[in-house]
């Protein structure tokens, strides 16, 4: 392909604004990339406080695969660039009735209480059939379905000897599928961060279940930070220009053609073509005006169903805590996963908390460790209801709890709730993936927007949130500008 000598702005230097900035480099285009906050990486950047590193968002990588696959997109080897380290212990599962239910690599379960080394034997057996169910889609999706734009006819020609599996909800499969309560119930909870409970969560979310079987979680050696930091480099080493704290204020759009943006204290910068990565919601509502909205792309902004708010307590230990594995879980059987959703006012009976030191220790200073929990919060109240003393009382009740698990020296500490993810992150309305999982593909934003010369990408458009997905969008909607320039 050749040099187009065009001008672009991107509008996010989260992982999709990164991507497509430096596929556009590469294509010899000229890019200004504009990131309202200090530093670039949105919800997949770090934060150091007091000597720990804290992610502001993503907490790990899910489909190893699909990263090497955006690297490979934008000419970087992902192996020199960014070793990751293995997440070996990945989940425990403490029950009412006393079991304990872990995962590890290889794909291993093991169930202690109820049941002993029979229960354990049973749901290896029946893991093994599970996956083997599984495994074709999840290949058909890693492979080829998420590093494609979306289409209809690619899917059905391509999966429809799956389309059974899709039916119902992920609560229905694991019934099916696991004989033991209490291995049900772990599995679910590998789902919870969908903000949504096992029995309307579609099917489908049971593909991140096998991924984490067979693909495993990893963490790059640097924390979850260095992977913006690499794209970041690289981009700049293709001579991209990158703005910190460059707000974009405004999409200008002369007779349906997107030519220029306003950025504050900058004023209007005359583009040849604009990619923007924040949500579909915000690009419609607030960075273009309402008369140069094409009816059917504000009414999919108006009705789009949001995605859950969430709660963040990062503590920085001054020990180690004594959790075995990444993520631990204290959960209600399956059937009565809906309380999590509905949190109790006055304890947290059901903590979630992950310690990524495990994995990466350097993430903390010698001696110490990181525990990021995560409390079910109120979904009615808007972001701006966050006041001091609601987060403050939440975050007691999680110490609290937390301190009758373990020995916890607290050093540090950091809440992110739905104002911070809202005010700090620009997540529209706080919502953490934009748009809810249980929202079709077709609510998503499609990468040409109506208004010519207007591209999008991020994790309102195709294949969606998740790090390595937004990045996989920003590829794909810096492609979809590069075919429409040589036309
Ligand atoms: C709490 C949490 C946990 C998560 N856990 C995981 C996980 O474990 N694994 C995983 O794969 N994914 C996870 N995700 C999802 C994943 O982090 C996101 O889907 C992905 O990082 C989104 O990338 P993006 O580029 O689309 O958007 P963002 O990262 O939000 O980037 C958009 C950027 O645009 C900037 N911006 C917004 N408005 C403007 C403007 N007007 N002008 C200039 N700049 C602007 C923002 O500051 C931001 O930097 C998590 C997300 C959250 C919030």
């Amino acid at each position: 392909m050749k040099p187009t000598n065009k001008t672009v702005a991107v509008i996010g230097g989260g992982m999709a604004g990164l991507a497509a900035a430096r596929l556009l480099c590469l294509k010899g285009m000229t890019v200004k990339l504009y990131e309202t906050n200090a530093k670039l990486g949105g919800c997949c950047a770090t934060t150091r406080v007091g000597g720990y590193t804290f992610n502001d968002g993503a907490l790990f990588l899910a489909l190893p695969g699909m990263l090497d696959q955006l690297f490979h997109r934008l000419e970087l080897e992902r192996s020199s660039l960014l070793p990751l380290r293995r997440v070996s212990a990945l989940q425990r599962t403490a029950l009412p009735d006393g079991t304990v239910v872990t995962f590890g690599e290889e794909p291993d379960i093991s169930v202690e209480g109820n049941g002993g080394k029979a229960a354990t034997a049973t749901a290896r057996k029946e893991l093994q059939a599970f996956l083997n169910t599984w495994d074709p889609l999840l290949h058909l999706f890693a492979d080829d379905i998420l590093v494609h734009p979306l289409s209809l006819p690619r899917f059905i020609a391509k999966g429809w000897r799956y389309l059974h599996l899709f039916r119902g909800t992920a609560g229905a499969h694991l019934n099916n599928s696991f004989s033991n309560e209490a291995v049900r119930a772990a599995m679910s909870g590998t789902l919870l961060f969908t903000g949504i409970p096992p029995d309307k969560v579609p099917a489908a979310s049971l593909l991140s279940l096998a991924a984490m079987f067979r693909q495993g979680y990893f963490i790059p050696g640097g924390g979850m930070g260095s992977i913006p930091e690499t794209l970041g480099r690289a981009l700049r080493e293709q001579g991209g220009e990158i703005n910190l704290n460059s707000k974009v204020d405004r999409i200008l759009v002369k007779n349906g053609y997107a030519y220029a943006i306003d950025v504050k204290n900058q004023g209007v910068v005359e583009v040849d073509a604009v990619i923007s990565t924040t949500s579909g919601m915000h690009t419609c509502g607030s960075l273009l005006s309402e008369r140069d909205v094409p009816a059917k792309m504000a009414r999919k902004a108006r009705r789009a169903i949001l995605s859950h708010k969430g709660f963040a307590l990062q503590l920085g230990l001054s020990n180690k805590i004594d959790a075995g594995s990444y993520s631990n879980n204290v959960l209600p059987f399956l059937a009565d996963q809906h309380q999590l959703f509905s949190p109790d006012p006055h304890e947290l009976r059901w903590p979630i908390y992950m310690v990524p030191t495990l994995a990466v220790p350097e993430l903390a200073p010698p001696g110490g460790s990181i525990v990021e929990v995560f409390p079910p919060i109120r979904q009615d109240l808007a972001a701006e209801d966050w006041s001091e003393e609601r987060k403050e009382e939440i975050a007691a009740q999680a110490i609290e709890r937390l301190k009758s698990i373990h020995d916890i020296d607290i050093a540090v500490r950091r809440i992110l709730s739905p104002k911070e993810f809202q005010n700090d992150a620009h997540l529209y309305a706080g919502a953490l993936y934009g748009l809810s999982p249980l929202a079709s593909p077709a609510a998503l934003f499609k990468y040409r927007s109506p208004i010519r010369a207007l591209y999008q990408a991020g994790q309102t458009t195709w294949p969606g949130f998740g790090f390595a997905s937004a990045g996989m969008s920003g590829v794909m909607a810096a492609e979809a500008l590069i075919r429409d320039e040589l036309r």
